[in-house]
């Protein structure tokens, strides 16, 4: 609308008297209203610090989810830099934000992939912040008042691998062209949120369990430890809103019907040939299929905890299906399942741990935080089924397929155990050496191989003369003859 300047003069033949006359009435008759109280105007409540990042939220083959915008609501600086993660790529880092102060790049160049890969380590690690009451988890090195970061680097060399490293305290994250296919075709593991979770766990659980990681472990330490990563994948996935809503649409709420939830790294397994992806949480192994080789070994501790997740499911969505949304009811049970796991795995032995360790603490620590009963026979029977414990409540009611699912307090048999026996205490995945053949790029570094568990379970920095340690003796003492 045209506004003109004779809109607001006066018609051209009011009388000005007509005006003036009731206005001084006005203020005789009336006594002048008392000046208002001010009221209090709302003061806005100060925006928070946080950026936008664009994201792969599984991978780039995983196209149902796609790219998708993620809030990370903590100051990142031009890196991405913050105070635990640094980003390192030659010739791009350090990556600036863009005009609206956010990480958005074109989804596979490379600043997209310093931005990516920086924001699900960033991610990973506040859920388990979350998890420890809101408080930081030390990395290994970070002790008598170091504060050294993790570098992340998205493109850390060619191969097809990705791990994490004490001594370089570093993740790295390698590329490949998969065998027969043109060199376009490059696979890149930092695109994978499920291994970016993965590695970002051996990290987090190297500062919680810094004895873990030695290879003069049991094989099933090791298993915790390779578990660990491929648990972090699958509940950080469900601590997003859209892909818990994608999955329980997907899946109609069944979480043992076939989706990108329990295959990991899905296009990373396809480049080399599985089409169900690298791993499937969705398992059936037991302990006697797998002897020491602590890759296939982890798939047991893996798929035992995926099964009481969709227990613990099916029986908070029958509780709860009338007065809450099937996607809350997932993304809350799959954090708290998270946390039961979290808190166990910190109270479990410094070094030596085998799964019965962590099955009883999970036992112990459900007991005392009043899950209801039914979630300890969950465990048991999970646990039980898969050799890693004795039954010590009958497993008839699983086995027959008439588990009472739905009742609080079903024990089986009156019995709410909260400790167990190792199934086979000769078992090879205690008893062997560890075969870390098969395992990611974490489990192979040598200074996990050679470096004693004492020295490792002592926190601390590690250098090169660390890893050589003994051969430099050797040679010290044949140097001084
Ligand atoms: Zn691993």
């Amino acid at each position: 609308m045209t506004i003109h300047q004779h809109d607001f003069q006066a018609p051209r033949d009011a009388d000005p008297t007509r005006i003036e006359i009731p206005a001084q009435r006005a203020r005789r008759a009336v006594p002048p209203l008392p000046r208002p109280v001010p009221r209090p105007v709302p003061v806005p409540v100060p925006a928070r610090p946080g950026h936008r990042f664009l994201v792969y939220k599984q991978d780039p083959s995983v196209t149902a989810l796609g790219a998708r915008l993620a809030f990370v609501p903590t100051v990142v600086l031009n890196g991405p830099t913050d105070a635990r993660v640094r980003t390192e790529l030659q010739g791009v880092t350090p990556v600036a934000r863009d005009v609206g102060g956010d990480f958005v790049f074109a989804a596979g160049s490379p600043q997209f992939d310093c931005a990516h890969t920086f924001a699900v380590v960033r991610q990973t690690m506040a859920m388990y912040e979350r998890h420890n009451g809101g408080n930081p988890i030390p990395f290994a090195w970070n002790v008598g008042g170091n504060t050294d970061r993790i570098t992340v680097f998205p493109h850390g060399g060619e191969g097809a691998n990705a791990f994490y490293s004490r001594t370089a305290k570093a993740l790295k994250f390698l590329f490949f062209t998969p065998q027969g296919q043109p060199p376009s075709q490059v696979v890149h593991t930092c695109r994978s949120l499920d291994i970016v979770a993965h590695e970002t766990g051996h990290a987090v659980l190297d500062g919680l369990k810094p004895g873990w990681l030695a290879a003069g472990n049991p094989p099933q330490t090791g298993g915790l430890h390779e578990a660990f990563g491929d648990i972090t994948a699958i509940f950080l996935a469900l601590a997003e809103p859209d892909q818990a809503e994608a999955l329980v649409a997907l899946t109609k709420a069944n979480l043992h019907d076939r989706s990108f939830l329990p295959e990991l790294a899905e296009e990373f397994g396809r480049a080399l040939g599985m089409p169900s992806g690298l791993r499937n949480a969705d398992n059936d192994l037991k302990l006697s299929q797998v002897g020491n080789e602590v890759h296939a070994i982890s798939q047991v501790f893996t798929g035992a905890i995926y099964d009481v997740l969709a227990d613990v499911y099916t029986f908070e969505l029958s509780r709860q299906r009338r007065t809450k949304d099937a996607t809350i009811v997932l993304i809350e049970t799959a954090s708290a399942l998270c946390k039961l796991v979290f808190d166990a795995i910190v109270a479990a032995p410094a070094t030596g741990a085998r799964y019965v360790d962590v099955a009883n603490k999970m036992l112990q620590v459900s007991a005392g935080r009043g899950d209801p009963a039914v979630y300890r026979t969950f465990i048991r029977n999970r646990f039980a089924v898969r050799e890693i414990t004795t039954a010590a409540t009958p497993l008839r009611d699983l086995m027959s397929g008439r588990m009472a699912m739905t009742e609080p307090g079903y024990t089986g048999d009156g019995q709410d155990v909260t400790e167990v026996e190792a199934f086979d205490e000769h078992s090879a995945s205690l008893r062997a050496d560890q075969d870390r053949s098969r395992c990611c790029g974490t489990m192979q570094m040598p200074e996990y191989q050679v470096v004693p568990a004492e020295k490792l379970a002592r926190r601390g920095s590690l250098d090169d003369d660390d890893i050589l340690q003994e051969d430099l003796e050797e040679l010290r003492r044949a140097f001084s003859k």
